[in-house]
């Protein structure tokens, strides 16, 4: 088969690889399209941290496509079902997985990351982690799933109520998907805040009612709008550390904020000590998402609550997966996903 391989940072090449097969307990899975994120080209740049990362690598976890073949044992999913899949390979016996936090396993292992991902034909992935969906869902719409379940699941602890004011800060693909998910509760007022007016029109589509950029003074525009009380409800998905102090800036003294954003390579920040404790926050970190967060999110999408399509800006033939790392990279374009077809 054809599929995308990152040897070592910088050095990726689209050639001939083994075609899997389903071993026990797995199916394989021939890929429709497969999104591409920024920690793709963390991988390919080489600023991933080290456990998180195993080269040779075949990198894409935003994918989906059809069942071709069963391995034994295998009864919840058949030939021809189409599924998406979720990455996280979780042991299902540490402690944590025993609690159910099957996002924080104890040994790290993802597909796209540390076993062969989607910028390939075929995937040999665990039964039950390929989840079938309806064929009315189009196979570019539940490529969609794998960022939405992160939303997903760092929402699960933030209710929003019709009254609420909700501020999204990172209108990248997450921060959308974030603002189509607070679009469904329909707030009175769904703030996004980026560094420009790049992803403006699509914040709009997705639900915004409000756009600012960080110059703007978000945080007391957002105070004005409120009678000076903040945001009920913060959703950080900028990966830059002064996007948290900003986050905790927009909540109102007794909101809730989710911290989605990586910003990578261990950066630091300084904050008011007593912010937490005076404001009364409440303040989640969210990492991945777990089994069940993920096929919430499917069904979400599929049942059409959710519409993805908007942030879908680019597709590409596997074969042009450079130009796509590149689109990404150095965003010569307005440009959200961009999604590759092998
Ligand atoms: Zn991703
Ligand atoms: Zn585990």
């Amino acid at each position: 088969m054809k599929a995308v391989v990152i040897r070592a940072p910088n050095r990726a090449f689209f050639r001939d690889e083994a075609d899997p097969t389903a071993g026990d307990g797995q199916v394989l899975v021939k890929v429709a399209l497969a999104g591409v994120c920024m920690s793709d080209v963390e991988v390919m740049k080489g600023t991933r941290p080290a456990p998180y990362v195993k080269y040779p690598v075949i990198p894409g976890h935003e994918w989906c496509g059809t069942v071709e073949q069963v391995g034994s044992g295998v009864k919840r999913v058949a030939a021809g079902d189409r599924v998406a899949v979720q990455g996280h390979n979780f042991c299902r016996a540490c402690s944590w997985c025993s609690r159910g936090e099957t996002n924080l396993c104890a040994s790290y292992n993802e597909i796209g990351f540390t076993l062969p991902g989607g910028f390939a034909e075929y995937v040999a992935v665990r039964a039950d982690l390929a989840h079938p969906f309806a064929k009315t869902l189009p196979f570019e719409a539940a490529a969609m799933v794998e960022p939405f379940a992160c939303v997903v699941h760092g929402a699960q602890r933030a209710r929003i109520q019709r009254e609420d004011t909700v501020a999204v800060v990172g209108p990248g693909t997450i921060g959308l998907l974030a603002v189509g998910w607070a679009a469904m509760s329909r707030p009175a007022r769904l703030v996004a805040v980026g560094l420009d007016r790049g992803n403006e029109a699509v914040a709009r589509r997705m639900g915004a009612t409000h756009y600012f950029t960080v110059k703007d003074e978000p945080a007391a525009k957002v105070r004005e709008m409120t009678g000076g009380a903040g945001a009920d409800v913060v959703f950080e998905a900028a990966g830059s550390e002064a996007a948290v102090p900003l986050a905790l800036e927009l909540a109102r003294r007794g909101g809730t904020v989710v911290l989605a954003g990586i910003a990578g390579g261990s950066r630091r920040m300084f904050l008011e000590s007593d912010l937490f404790a005076l404001k009364d926050l409440r303040v989640d970190g969210v990492f991945a998402y777990t089994t069940d967060s993920f096929e919430r999110a499917l069904r979400m999408i599929e049942s059409g609550q959710l519409d993805v399509k908007p942030l879908i800006t680019h597709t590409l033939p596997l074969r042009q997966f450079e130009k796509a790392f590149e689109l990404l990279s150095n965003r010569p374009e307005p440009v959200v996903k961009v999604m590759l077809r092998p």
